[in-house]
């Protein structure tokens, strides 16, 4: 199992459910987005309306889909969630714009990936609340017009930019969500610890913080490695030393590298002398597929200023011969 990426198996998802904040006084971080979006809502409310379509950006696991669940519970609506990629033809999409209830929140994950037909639809019920929908076939196919209840449309993306422009122009609030801070992080901790009914102290949850990747989804991901740790191996509460040594065993590093992120890293050090190096040789040399390394791997090792993408291939810092204990090939120091 990994440790970045979407929510995993059925248990994962339940925990996650119970761990979510249900309202936006729980959510943790993200001070500006809550800050606006509770603009958003209030004056949405107070008008006896309903809110305008929120489109929310960031990576994943930072809460989006909480965000959205949020929205839906502010606002006493009920939520319809779906993603971009379950909704290949125009039809579905129709299907369930014209089942929403009057008010109701739409969440449509990774919006990004619908469909060309289905995007173009989208813009007629988000701007219109109308739809038109295609009956028949060829030259006797016919366009019958269908009115839509209002609705809130809360789209989620990982980035703004990978949506066309009249897409992205029709939603009335656009939130970019941060990576976390470790303090946020902490607090994040702490939080799920007491759902959980885990004990924890302040040094046990600064040391989980600072290997989650700024990410609230891997925070949550670890403290539950490290309770079943403590389980087995220990027993009270959860310290610095039992997170260490649990997060060990599950072979993530001091700052939340894990196996794979090591393996591409001591590839580039102890093969390649650093680099440059093309991403498919490196690729070959750890065993994995290009687009692993590229789309798991690398954003984050160059997030933390590990390496460096230049023209001429994959380049190591000195903060990467640092972080794994390597001296630099002289030629690389000066
Ligand atoms: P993706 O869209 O990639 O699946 P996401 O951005 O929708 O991810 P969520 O599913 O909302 O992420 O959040 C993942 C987990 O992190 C949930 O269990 C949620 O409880 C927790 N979490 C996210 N943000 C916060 C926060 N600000 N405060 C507390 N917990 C949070």
């Amino acid at each position: 199992e990994r440790l970045v990426g979407a929510a995993g198996d059925r248990e994962e998802q339940a925990v996650e459910a119970a761990l979510r904040p249900k309202d936006l006084g729980e959510f943790i971080g993200q001070e500006k987005v809550r800050e606006q979006l509770d603009l958003v809502l209030r004056a949405a409310r107070a008008r006896g309306a309903t809110a305008d379509h929120v489109l929310l950006s960031g990576a994943p696991g930072l809460g989006k889909t909480t965000l959205s669940m949020i929205i839906a519970a502010e606002m006493e609506a009920p939520i319809r969630i779906t993603s971009g990629p379950a909704i290949q033809h125009a039809g579905d999409l129709a299907a369930i714009l014209s089942s929403l209830q009057e008010g109701e929140v739409l969440f449509l994950d990774e919006i990004h990936r619908m469909s060309r037909p289905a995007e173009e639809m989208l813009y007629m019920a988000m701007e219109d609340f109308r739809v038109d929908v295609i009956v028949g076939k060829g030259p006797g196919a016919t366009a019958i017009p269908l009115e839509l209840p209002p609705f809130t449309l809360v789209g989620a993306t990982t980035r703004a930019g990978l949506l066309p422009p009249p897409l992205r122009d029709r939603f009335g609030f656009t939130a970019h969500m941060e990576f976390y801070e470790p303090a946020e992080l902490e607090r994040v901790i702490h939080r799920s610890a007491h759902l959980l009914d885990v004990e924890i102290d302040t040094d046990g949850a600064a040391e989980i913080a600072g290997r989650s990747r700024g990410t609230p989804r891997i925070a949550n991901r670890l403290l539950r490695r490290v309770r079943d740790y403590a389980q087995v191996k220990a027993d009270g509460v959860i310290d610095q030393a039992i997170s260490g040594a649990a997060l060990a065993v599950y072979e993530v590093d001091s700052r939340g590298l894990d196996r794979l992120d090591r393996g591409v890293l001591e590839a580039l050090l102890k093969l390649f002398g650093g680099g440059p190096v093309g991403l498919s040789t490196l690729a070959v040399a750890v065993g994995e597929e290009r687009e692993t390394v590229e789309e798991v791997a690398e954003p984050f090792l160059v997030r933390e200023g590990l390496l460096a993408r230049t023209p001429r291939g994959r380049v190591a810092t000195p903060a990467a011969w640092a972080h794994l204990g390597l001296t630099p090939p002289r030629s690389s120091t000066g």
